[in-house]
């Protein structure tokens, strides 16, 4: 587009060009913290100047809620966008609690009805590349998807993996953090062998850290030892405003800017940005 001086613009074109990355927020486990990622790491990439578009995959719907979405009002949501009978364009949503807390993001939202997919797609041809071929369309009007995924390594999960670059996962430091690990490193390996030669663990994120708890600290620093640069720099502590951000239906790094737990995240979508231009 020709600036004021008649130059080309060339980063603005570049961008209009350019395909977003696509990255999952993964874990079978329940309870780690995949919705807290996925909602704050959006929140705080827009609020460092990224476009991007937030896929809720989980038929619990707690991304759009926590987005400010009410999922009980969506007219379409993922569930038509996989079934083909609704573009992502039509589906998509915007919230006006994140635009009035300046960092908003586009949400394509779920709810329960998302559950039935899961059957329904079993019969259909191309069934795990649905998403895929939906972002394909809306993939240069963002810089980055998240796609928030359900705790289980099912048929939408499998959609998340056949679209994404990479695979970021959150996980607490404890004990058995390490166990669940190995499913979900042969789904990625699977997926990578037979359907997106792309995929990848981008990294793991240590969450709900207290460094207080000598244990940890000590599984920390295992993972650093196992995983050296698939760790993530950035350390989300527990903080209790990241864990009451949902009731209001914003993301904590809209509900309390100030509070570590919101600091964090924005440190870690500026390392994100860091890593994609690295990539
Ligand atoms: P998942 O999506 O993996 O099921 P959630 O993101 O919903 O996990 O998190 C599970 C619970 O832990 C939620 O109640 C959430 O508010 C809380 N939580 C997540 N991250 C933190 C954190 N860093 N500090 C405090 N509470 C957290
Ligand atoms: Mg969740």
């Amino acid at each position: 587009m020709p600036g004021k001086s008649g130059a080309v613009d060339v980063t603005h074109i570049e961008n209009e060009t350019q395909m977003a990355k696509i990255f999952c927020i993964a874990n079978q486990k329940g309870g780690v913290g995949k919705t807290t990622t996925t909602v704050n790491l959006a929140a705080g990439l827009a609020k460092v100047g990224q476009r991007v578009l937030m896929v809720d995959l989980d038929p619990q719907g707690n991304a759009t809620m926590g987005s400010g979405v009410d999922k009980r009002k969506l007219e379409l949501t993922v569930y038509d966008v996989l079934l083909e009978s609704a573009s992502i364009a039509d589906a998509r949503a915007t919230s006006e609690k994140l635009i009035a807390g300046g960092c908003s993001y586009d949400i394509l939202g779920a709810n329960r009805e998302l559950a039935g997919a899961e059957v329904e797609l079993v019969e259909l041809d191309r069934r795990e590349k649905r998403l895929k071929q939906a972002l394909a369309v809306v993939g240069t009007q963002y810089d980055f998807v998240l796609i928030d995924c359900p705790p289980s390594l099912s048929m939408l999960t499998l959609n998340g993996l056949c679209c994404a670059h990479g695979v970021i996962v959150p996980m607490q430091c404890e004990y058995f953090a390490l166990e669940g690990l190995t499913d979900l490193v042969n789904t990625i390996k699977q997926v990578k062998a037979n359907l997106n030669d792309d995929l990848q663990i981008i990294g793991l994120l240590r969450v709900m850290f207290d460094p207080r708890i000598t244990l940890q600290q000590q599984v920390s620093d295992q993972l650093k030892t196992h995983f050296a640069d698939k760790v993530f720099d950035t350390v989300i502590p527990r903080n209790v405003r990241l864990a009451e951000a949902p009731s209001y239906g914003v993301p904590g790094v809209v509900f309390d800017p100030s509070s570590k737990g919101a600091q964090a995240f924005v440190t870690f979508a500026q390392e994100m940005v860091d890593r994609v231009r690295a990539m």
